[in-house]
């Protein structure tokens, strides 16, 4: 298995610059400076997004016989995200860095090296006395030459931010002792001990109606953080108005929104993004297993995709790391050039969605068995993919810089994305050999509109 902490940053410059030349992605509102976390996908990202949707409606949906799709509405009633408990805590820890003001998610930033720590107490400006008494604790790793001057250099530029722009701080008194300290967190990118994590809510929300006031609290609808509270919420109806039987899952897939406090990676974590979402509902007694089929099921997917097993990581959630009602969770990982990190989660989620919501609205969701006459509310096994991600993935997997020498021997390198042929987003190309031949180009017409109804046809002939 390959090592997990190898990161390639240079590969994925090549790649989100390849991206924007070729139109597959851009910054949304780049032309007013740019969203944050926000992309728009032009012509080939468009097709490839959408052939993996295509996909994966298709594997799930329409070549199962037991799962159903639904397309809910992305607005969501607060009541619905209040019982699923998301109004209340669907928030990440967050560690703010002193020094460079990056908010990094508390739970995901790395264990620090040993070294020596550094405590700055405050500082004055040479120049016109002012003077700042906030502290900096720095973690300088061991190793590092000098590393009380590493640590001034860090201290200094902290404090000339706080005196203000051309000031020359003198930097008082300071502390040393071995680090890290426990519970502390640093800065992976300069050493800098971080704030205290503080909860951010993800949740996105508007108003609705045409007289919705700021202050009437009844107003505020939700942005789904997920697609799966609708299907949750639908369970019942769909269950009754398609008379199927346990186990069967509902199929989803569309936009969600999260106010990620640090939108990174290109489109691996953004704040507007699709989910692929199936919830499995089925009897108590199966959810161990089905999870452990449903791995195998969307892992099998992927390879499909042309995704190879071996760029995969199954992390198997310990108890303890997972959420408190799941009894098993496992992401599944993929070597993406900025790390290894979750595509996909697939986890049992037990009675909790169909408990919240039945104690949330009042009403039973309870399956009544009609063969064994057995009572119950089902559980949950959800595989929850990224489409998003999911097609980083598949542009990282499919790049390749290929050397190629003339007959001279001079080497020129080539960009190929060598996606599978059920991926690409361009499945055929039709050129005429003399662009001004009228029959050549008549018959390449006639080729083109015989395929245009069931593929994307790419072609170099003007449009008629
Ligand atoms: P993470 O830990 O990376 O924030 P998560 O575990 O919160 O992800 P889930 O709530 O399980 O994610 O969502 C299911 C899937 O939706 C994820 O596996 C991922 O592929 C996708 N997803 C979640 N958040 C984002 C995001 N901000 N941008 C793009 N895709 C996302």
């Amino acid at each position: 298995m390959a090592n997990k902490d190898v990161t390639d940053p240079a590969r994925m410059e090549k790649i989100v610059s390849l991206c924007k030349r070729r139109g597959f992605i851009f910054q949304a509102g780049e032309l007013y400076g740019g969203l944050n976390g926000c992309w728009d996908y032009g012509p080939l990202g468009a097709e490839l997004k959408r052939n993996l949707k295509d996909y994966w409606w298709r594997r799930t949906v329409q070549e199962r016989d037991d799962v159903l799709g639904m397309d809910g509405a992305i607005l969501t009633h607060q009541d619905v995200l209040k019982a699923s408990g998301h109004v209340d805590g669907f928030n990440d820890p967050m560690s703010e860095c002193p020094l460079t003001k990056a908010r990094l998610r508390a739970d995901q930033v790395p264990a620090a090296e040993p070294g020596t720590e550094f405590t700055f107490q405050g500082a004055s400006d040479e120049n016109s006395g002012k003077t700042s008494d906030k502290s900096i604790t720095v973690l300088i790793s061991a190793g590092k030459q000098d590393p009380e001057r590493s640590a001034e250099k860090l201290a200094a530029q902290f404090y000339r931010e706080l005196l203000g722009k051309g000031s020359k701080p003198v930097v008082g008194a300071r502390t040393s002792q071995p680090g890290p300290r426990e519970g502390a967190l640093y800065n992976p990118e300069n050493g800098v001990m971080l704030s205290e994590p503080r909860s951010f809510d993800l949740m996105l929300s508007t108003k609705l109606g045409a007289l919705a006031s700021d202050s009437d609290p009844k107003a505020i609808a939700y942005l789904r953080p997920e697609t799966a509270q609708s299907i949750f919420c639908q369970y019942k109806n769909v269950l009754d108005s398609n008379r199927v039987k346990l186990p069967f899952g509902i199929a989803q897939m569309g936009k969600s929104f999260r106010n990620e406090i640090n939108p990174r990676n290109y489109i691996f974590r953004s704040r507007e993004f699709e989910q692929m979402e199936i919830e499995y509902f089925c009897h108590p007694n199966d959810g161990l297993r089905l999870t452990d089929e449903w791995l195998e099921e969307r892992l099998k997917f992927y390879g499909e995709i042309g995704i190879p097993r071996e760029k995969l990581h199954i992390l198997d959630i310990p108890d303890g790391e997972r959420a408190f009602y799941s009894q098993k969770t496992y992401d599944i990982e993929y070597e993406f050039p900025f790390g290894v990190q979750e595509l996909e989660g697939v986890a049992y989620r037990t009675d909790y969605d169909l408990g919240v919501h039945e104690k949330g609205a009042g009403k039973s969701l309870v399956y009544f068995d009609e063969e064994t006459k057995e009572k119950f509310l089902p559980h949950v096994v959800e595989p929850s993919a990224g489409c998003d991600r999911t097609v980083l993935a598949l542009i990282c997997e499919a790049f390749e810089e290929e050397t190629l020498s003339d007959e001279k021997g001079k080497e020129d390198v080539r960009t190929v994305l060598r996606f599978v042929p059920r991926m690409a987003p361009i499945k055929v190309g039709i050129f005429p050999l003399l662009k001004k031949n009228e029959e050549q180009v008549r018959i390449c017409r006639e080729i083109q509109k015989m395929l245009q109804p069931w593929m994307n046809v790419f072609t170099t002939m003007q449009a008629q």
